[in-house]
This record gives structure tokens, C-alpha cells and sequence, in this order.
């Protein structure tokens, strides 16, 4: 088992998490037309980046999305970060 850090909950255990995307991906623009194709690789295409990698995951129990720096070979967490910024 890891444990994993959620950035409003803190540690937890690596089941409460749920991996949501890679970060860094770039939406199609999607007011313009766009083919299948292209939607369905920014849907579903993952680099697979072997070492540090940042990664978008989801905190289930309280279903905040944060950012979660970490190494994909050794499954090192360096950093988890909210996405959301507190409005000012
Ligand atoms: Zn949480």
C-alpha cells in the first residue's frame, strides 16, 4: 500500500485516489471542428512518461482534483498541489 497526499485531506491511502490525466495535455479548440480522431487522442493518449512526472489526480472521499508530482518508475511522491486558486 502508498500513501498518497491530498492536498485538502491530507495522507491517505493510494485507494481513495483515482488517476485523471497527465498534466501539461492541451484541449482541442473545441469552438472550432475537430475530427474524431483528434478528440479521441486527447481523451484517451497517455505519454507514459517513465520518471518525474506531474499527474492530475482525483481525492475521491472529497472529490478535489490536484496536481501530484512523482516518479513513475519508483512510485516516489514529491508533491501534491491544489488546482483550484483561492479567489484573493
Ligand atoms: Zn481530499
Amino acid at each position: 500500500m502508498q500513501i498518497f497526499t491530498c492536498p485538502f485531506c491530507g495522507p491517505r491511502d493510494e485507494r481513495e485516489f483515482h488517476f485523471a490525466a497527465e498534466a501539461g495535455k492541451t484541449r482541442p479548440d473545441t469552438t472550432q471542428q475537430i475530427d474524431a480522431e483528434t478528440w479521441a487522442t486527447y481523451l484517451h493518449a497517455q505519454r507514459n512518461d517513465k520518471g518525474r512526472t506531474s499527474e492530475v489526480w482525483m481525492h475521491l472521499p472529497c472529490s478535489e482534483l490536484f496536481l501530484m508530482e512523482r516518479d513513475s518508475t519508483t512510485m516516489e511522491v514529491f508533491s501534491s498541489q491544489p488546482l483550484r486558486k483561492e479567489p484573493q
